[in-house]
């Protein structure tokens, strides 16, 4: 007897909601998204609007390049972008998205709203669940973008009550997730504000200054910076610079919660570096965890970022070489501080 099939195919509706919530995990990831559009946009000035810690609203306005009306329904439509055209284009990419799926997913859970200008009379478009257009009315805006997205992660009521539970360390993640990438974008400003009751509160501000090093002044503040020393290892394949904690008394910290690694440009978690670095650190003040932000620049070719939905996994060629060499380097860098007093190293 003939049985009838069942493995059949998920409507494509159902399909857009699974995929949506793994694209878009936390509060922190949503506003990444954003920011990320906003630099591969060409902005210089970028300000992050949190509504009550994020779960009212979300709002991301900048001075990039705009939306033209001929893209106005590919926006949010599932893997439709403007940075790539094929698979081989990824090992070459230098914007930080490629897979067209943040706006799309971001419309499945809540409700997305952008208003955006090339120049000329801007657009205000409201977006559906499934990415088609709403509504769409002229608004006068200059040049640039502004990407709202309300009550996030409603469509998924379990999410939405562990979002909404754990609001205030989600926006913490937000913040923190925030500042990675101000500190390591050199000319673009970055403005943070929380608005709760109405009241507005400046969470952090960066000054679009053309160095790591001032925008680290901004985001930790210049008593952290003080103890901190600047590093730079270079071998034939890697080229890694940045600031990490002097090996002394009090400059480190109690936890690992101020480590911040790139791996070019894209802010990136890579446990072996963070072991690495805390390792050796720890030889010399064993109870703390350094103050880090390591900048890496590989090839393009010698790195995969497409491995987790967040990008933030990346698989690195010669992973060990990296290893051994930055190892060796950070203890010379490291021996240099033993006997110095805190007084002198931190004046
Ligand atoms: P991706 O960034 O991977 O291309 P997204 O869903 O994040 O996918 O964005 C889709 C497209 O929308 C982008 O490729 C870009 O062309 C456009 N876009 C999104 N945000 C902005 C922005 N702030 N300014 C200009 N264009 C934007
Ligand atoms: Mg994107």
């Amino acid at each position: 007897m003939l049985v009838a099939p069942q493995i059949k195919g998920i409507d494509k509706s159902s399909v857009h909601n699974i995929c949506s919530g793994q694209v878009i995990v936390t509060l922190a990831t949503a506003v990444k998204e954003l920011v990320e559009n906003s630099i591969d946009a060409g902005a210089k000035a970028i300000h992050v609007t949190f509504r009550e810690h994020g779960a009212k609203a979300i709002e991301v306005s900048d001075d990039g390049k705009g939306i033209s009306e001929a893209d106005f329904c590919g926006l949010t439509l599932k893997h439709h972008t403007s940075k790539i055209n094929k698979f081989e284009d990824i090992s070459d990419v230098s914007t930080f998205g490629f897979r067209g799926e943040a706006l799309s997913s971001l419309c499945a859970l809540g409700h997305l709203s952008v208003l955006t200008s090339t120049g000329g009379l801007g657009t205000n478009l409201c977006y559906e669940k499934d990415g088609s257009i709403a509504k769409s009315t002229p608004h006068a805006r200059p040049k640039g973008t502004t990407v709202v997205i309300e009550n996030l992660f409603q469509s998924l009521p379990v999410r939405h009550r562990e979002f909404l539970k754990n609001l205030k360390k989600e926006f913490h993640k937000a913040i923190d997730a925030l500042q990675a990438y101000a500190m390591v974008s050199v000319n673009i400003r970055i403005h943070c504000i929380n608005i709760v009751n109405k009241r507005k509160q400046v969470i952090f501000s960066t000054q679009g200054k053309s160095t790591l090093k001032d925008n680290i002044i901004d985001v930790l503040g210049c008593p952290l910076f003080k103890n901190l020393t600047f590093v730079d290892y270079t071998d034939s394949i890697f080229h890694v610079y940045g600031y990490i904690s002097k090996p002394l008394p009090k400059h480190g910290r109690g936890s690992a919660d101020k480590q911040y690694f790139y791996i070019n440009g894209r802010p990136c978690d890579h446990e072996k570096l963070s072991k690495t670095v805390n390792s050796i650190f720890r030889q010399h003040e064993k109870f703390q965890y350094p103050v880090c932000v390591l900048v890496i620049d590989i090839a393009k070719n010698n790195i995969d970022v497409n491995v987790t939905p967040d990008k933030r996994k990346l698989f690195i060629d010669n992973e060990n070489k990296l290893i051994e060499g930055l190892t060796k380097y950070l203890e010379e860098v490291f021996q240099k501080f033993a006997g110095v007093f805190v007084e002198q190293s931190s004046a």
